[in-house]
C-alpha cells in the first residue's frame, strides 16, 4: 500500500486561498499536497485505488513511480469512504471524456452508490458489495452524512492491519458507535498495526470567520490528548487529511509535539507491505 495524498479535500494550495501556507505552496510545487488517497495492491495482485481525487492523474503516476514503473498505474478497482467532494471529485475521469473505462468494480456503501447514480457518475463502474474483497473491511463512522454514510477502511494483509480513517466528526460519537471508551481501546479491538487518522485541524481556533461546529473533525490536539505518548505495543499512528490551515503542515511547535509523542504524519509515497 502506498500513500497517494495527505491533504483535506481541497488540497494545498486550496482554491482561492492566499493564506501563508497556500501562497508558499502555490510558488513551490514541492510543498503542494494532493487530497487523501491510497494505492493498495491486493493479495491477488489487483490494484485498488482508495478515493478518487481531483489529482487523479498525478496520483496514478506517483503510484507507478512508487513501484519503479515508468507509467501510471491503471487501477483494477475503486473504493470510496464517503461522498464529500475531495474523495469523489475525479470519478468522472474514468468515463468517456478521459480514461474510457467500463465495468470497474466499485466498493462503496449502498447510500454512496445510490447518490453517485443520481449524479450520473456510475457508468464506468460496477458496484460490488462491501464484502466483495477479502482483506478489505468497511467500518462505519459518524460524519456529517448529508449525502450518504461514511466508513473507515480496514486493510487486513498477511503481515499487517492498517486503518484508514480520513474523516469523522468527533471521537465521542465514533467511539460510542463502536462501544469503546478510548481511542486506544478501539484501535486495539480492530487489531491495527498502522492507523492513518483524521488530522484535518490542529485546533478549534483555526478557521477565523467560519463556524467550525458545522465542519466537525476531532482536532489533532484532541487526539493527542486522548492518546498521550506512544507506549510499547501501541500501533503506529500517522495523521493525514490535513487542512491547508493546519500548522502541522510546517515545521514548528505543533508538528514537533506530534513527533515528540511518538506519532507521525503520512507522506506522499510512503509504503507499507500489508
Ligand atoms: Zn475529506
Ligand atoms: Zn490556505
Ligand atoms: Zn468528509
Amino acid at each position: 500500500m502506498v500513500v497517494l495524498g495527505t491533504a483535506q479535500d481541497g488540497g494545498v494550495p486550496q482554491a482561492g486561498c492566499a493564506c501563508p501556507c497556500c501562497t508558499t505552496a502555490a510558488n513551490d510545487p514541492a510543498l503542494q499536497r494532493h487530497p487523501v488517497a491510497l494505492g493498495v495492491t491486493l493479495s491477488d495482485g489487483r490494484r485498488l485505488l482508495v478515493e478518487v481525487t481531483k489529482a487523479l492523474s498525478e496520483q496514478l503516476w506517483a503510484w507507478g513511480r512508487s513501484e519503479g514503473l515508468a507509467a501510471p498505474v491503471l487501477p483494477d478497482m475503486v473504493a470510496l469512504t464517503h461522498l464529500h467532494l475531495g474523495h469523489v471529485q475525479g470519478l468522472g475521469e474514468f468515463g468517456t471524456e478521459v480514461m474510457g473505462r467500463s465495468g470497474v468494480p466499485l466498493l462503496a456503501s449502498e447510500g454512496v452508490v445510490a447518490e453517485l447514480a443520481h449524479r450520473r457518475l456510475l457508468s464506468p463502474f460496477e458496484a460490488v458489495g462491501l464484502d466483495a474483497v477479502d482483506g478489505v473491511h468497511f467500518v462505519r463512522v459518524p460524519h456529517r452524512d448529508e449525502h450518504g454514510d461514511t466508513h473507515a477502511l480496514l486493510f487486513e494483509g498477511a503481515s499487517r492491519r492498517l486503518l484508514f480513517l480520513p474523516d469523522h466528526d468527533r471521537w465521542e460519537t465514533t467511539l460510542a458507535a463502536h462501544d469503546c471508551s478510548s481511542v486506544r481501546e478501539w484501535l486495539g479491538r480492530l487489531e491495527v498495526d498502522v492507523a492513518l487518522l483524521d488530522g484535518t485541524f490542529w485546533s478549534g481556533a483555526e478557521l477565523p470567520g467560519r463556524d467550525m461546529s458545522r465542519i466537525p473533525h476531532p482536532t489533532v490536539q484532541d487526539t493527542l490528548a486522548r492518546l498521550g505518548a506512544r507506549a510499547p505495543g501501541d500501533p503506529e499512528v500517522r495523521f493525514t487529511h490535513l487542512n491547508h490551515s493546519n500548522p502541522c503542515l510546517q515545521d514548528g511547535a505543533e508538528r514537533q509535539s506530534v513527533l515528540d509523542h511518538g506519532w507521525g504524519f503520512a507522506s506522499l509515497g510512503q509504503r507499507w507491505d500489508l
